[in-house]
């Protein structure tokens, strides 16, 4: 989608520290880290949220999993959180499915 920030990533348009790129996925350095690991993975494919993908897109969920894993993996993190924010009220804003890898610190739960 010619407006979306992370189309843009994708297509080389605007820079990022990308880390891993699969066939499915980019994922590279969120530019305002939480945490002394902070990683997004997102899939090549516009999808706005979790809610938005179709039972089509089973294999393009999965790939955004196995991507998340070895990003941690390749960064040598063996204890992180993966979080998807999905909507507004959730913390979504940016409209593209992106997987948070986040690591190298403790982290609470119940997440705020
Ligand atoms: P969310 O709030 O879950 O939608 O997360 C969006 C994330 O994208 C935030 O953590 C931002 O810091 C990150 N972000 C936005 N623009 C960029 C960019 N150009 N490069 C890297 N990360 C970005």
């Amino acid at each position: 989608m010619s407006s979306c920030i992370f189309c843009k990533i994708v297509a080389g348009q605007i820079p990022a520290a990308v880390v891993l790129e699969t066939s499915d996925a980019v994922a590279f350095r969120d530019i305002n880290a939480q945490a002394p690991h902070h990683y997004l993975v997102i899939p090549r494919k516009h999808v706005e949220a979790i809610k938005d993908l179709e039972d089509a897109d089973q294999a393009l969920a999965g790939a955004l999993l196995l991507a998340a894993r070895d990003v941690a993996r390749q960064q040598g993190l063996d204890s992180y959180r993966l979080v998807v924010n999905t909507g507004p009220d959730a913390g979504q804003t940016v409209f593209h499915i992106h997987v948070h890898v986040l690591g190298g610190r403790g982290f609470a739960w119940p997440p705020g």
